[in-house]
């Protein structure tokens, strides 16, 4: 018998089946609110051990801002990344803003962004993580030193480029189909105290 950290929520499930886009709307059978990597690692052994003819499937949510469905599942089950928020190391359902927050208490910040801040680690880098500062440093996935991930048949992994190199790379921008990510180390430099010392930048100086 199971025993989760979090649970499972079987009749509010409408907002799992909406995303930003607005376009696509399938509700699953349930929603797994981990509290824990082992509720996750728990819940994709047991569908994978269904076997493929069960047809269930399963798909990380972040903060929902896919515009396709691509983070619904089918009258399966959704696993919301956002009730996983626990590490050191930063969990995959902190939103960056969360992110920003922290570590520019210890005078440091992520060394790359998203413009918009109200989305999840998990769920951007999933995508790519674009902004302002890719220009220098990239997309936000390759600003990332290692990833956990929960694979589909509920097997724990930590990859990075010297370790499972290919999993570490096919989870970066694979859309949650290489398996769960539930943590990433990600790389931050030191935040400047202001970005611009004049208040007029472009007063002339004559
Ligand atoms: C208003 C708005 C502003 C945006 N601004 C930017 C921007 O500035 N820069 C930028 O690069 N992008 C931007 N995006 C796009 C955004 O990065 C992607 O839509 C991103 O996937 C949304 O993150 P989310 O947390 O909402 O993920 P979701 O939409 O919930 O999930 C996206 C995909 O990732 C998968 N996924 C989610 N979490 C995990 C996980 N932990 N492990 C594995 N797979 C997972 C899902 O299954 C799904 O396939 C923006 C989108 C919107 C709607």
């Amino acid at each position: 018998m199971w025993s989760l950290d979090g649970h499972f929520e079987f009749k509010d499930t409408q907002h799992a089946s909406r995303d930003f886009g607005n376009h696509f709307r399938f509700p699953p059978h349930a929603i797994l609110r981990p509290e824990s990597v082992s509720d996750i690692v728990m819940t994709l052994k047991s569908v994978y051990e269904m076997g493929p003819s069960s047809n269930l499937t399963v798909a990380a949510r972040g903060h929902g801002h896919s515009l396709q469905g691509q983070a619904q599942a089918p009258g399966g089950i959704v696993v919301e990344m956002e009730s996983l928020r626990d590490y050191i190391d930063v969990s995959s359902g902190e939103l960056w803003i969360n992110v920003l927050h922290e570590s520019l208490k210890h005078g440091l910040a992520p060394k790359s962004w998203t413009d918009y801040l109200y989305l999840t680690v998990g769920g951007t880098l999933s995508n790519a993580g674009v902004s302002g500062q890719t220009f220098r440093h990239g997309p936000q996935i390759n600003n990332v030193r290692n990833l956990e991930i929960v694979t589909g048949r509920g097997e724990v992994f930590n990859c990075s480029s010297e370790e499972n190199p290919d999993l570490f790379y096919g989870a970066l921008g694979g859309l949650g189909q290489f398996g769960i990510i539930t943590r990433a180390r990600i790389d931050l430099e030191k935040a400047p105290k202001m970005v611009c010392k004049n208040s007029n930048p472009f007063k002339s100086e004559s």
